[in-house]
């Protein structure tokens, strides 16, 4: 999720929590043209609260039975107020303001003194997170459909495509589960198009997020842009700094984008190696073979890619889902 759609959501939360209160104001405005003893009382109240003010800075010692005088004489008027009301007909709680949240009174923060996020700001934040992600809501573990697979054998294998991707899904939610403690934090999955892996690379994503995770899945393509332009503007713009410290980010079609030097893959490597030494999980999904990586990434980056003690790899195989 950028920075925008966090301002947004702040900015939601003050549109929300003034539009209540306004409106709460005008409600207590027209109960004080029905009832006008609600109206003295609330002006006589406001009257005390200055007064109180005006006290406690010109005899500070006195500062305790002012209090005093003023708590008496609120609860005084408070009765009064509401007196009014009962007498006009006005049922007291429809003048407070109508939060959308009654948890957080529409600040997206609870607690005293420590404010947490309340849940209704978790729930914003885990949607913005999808929406930041580009997840098609049809991609997710409980619509993973595995009769879109052949249940035939594979060439030369026993096994079914459906099979095969049922073993698949499997890994994929254990993963999931297991999530920040696996083994082998990486995942590389390797398999021609069409065979589900970015399907399956979003069915993950999609799965910690709801858990609360921060995730992110990237083309490779739009990745490289994010870097190219980070290098031409030659600055530390700090447009990269989501892909470094992200919990999950999931890179797919690894070698979809256009062929750049080894600018991309120098950064590409910076980028792979910085999460892998803070022990954040990457996630791959690419068509192009182990040799091929080599010849585009250098050594250094395959053999990272590659590592067996930090990833684990898929090979997806079966037809092509999009060719029908
Ligand atoms: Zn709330």
């Amino acid at each position: 999720m950028n920075g925008n759609a966090l301002y947004e959501i702040t900015a939601g939360y003050a549109a929300r929590r003034i539009k209540a209160e306004r409106e709460a104001n005008k409600r207590a405005r027209d109960a004080g043209l029905i009832a006008p003893a609600y109206a003295e009382a609330l002006l006589l109240e406001r009257d005390a609260l200055l007064r109180y003010g005006k006290a406690v800075l010109e005899t500070p010692e006195k500062a305790d039975e002012l209090k005093a005088a003023l708590e008496k004489e609120r609860a005084a008027l408070v009765a009064s107020r509401e007196a009014a009301l009962k007498a006009a007909g006005i049922d007291p709680a429809s003048l407070l303001p109508a939060y959308e949240c009654e948890h957080c009174r529409d600040t997206g923060y609870c607690g005293d003194p420590i404010k947490r996020p309340c849940g209704c700001m978790a729930q914003r934040l885990m949607e913005a997170a999808l929406v930041g992600t580009h997840l098609d809501e049809r991609v997710s573990f409980e619509k993973f459909d595995l009769s879109l697979f052949s249940d035939d054998p594979m060439n030369g294998r026993a096994e079914s495509q459906r099979a095969y991707m049922e073993k698949t899904r499997r890994a994929g939610e254990r993963y999931c589960e297991r999530f920040p403690g696996n083994p082998r934090p990486n995942i590389l999955l390797y398999g021609m198009p069409g065979v589900g892996k970015s399907f399956l690379l979003g069915c993950i994503v999609r799965r910690l997020i709801e858990r609360g995770h921060n995730a992110i899945m990237i083309t490779a393509y739009a990745l490289q842009d994010i870097v190219l332009r980070e290098r031409i503007q030659n600055q530390n713009t700090l447009a990269l700094a989501p892909y470094i410290n992200v919990d999950l980010l999931a890179i797919d079609d690894l070698g979809g984008e256009p062929r750049i030097n080894n600018v991309s893959s120098e950064s590409f490597f910076s980028l792979i190696n910085e999460r892998t030494r803070s022990n954040k999980a990457t996630l791959v999904a690419t068509n192009i073979a182990s040799s091929e990586l080599q010849d585009r990434y250098g050594e250094r980056i395959t053999s990272r890619l590659l590592d067996k003690s930090t990833t684990s790899i898929f090979w997806l195989r079966g037809r092509d889902l999009r060719q029908g």
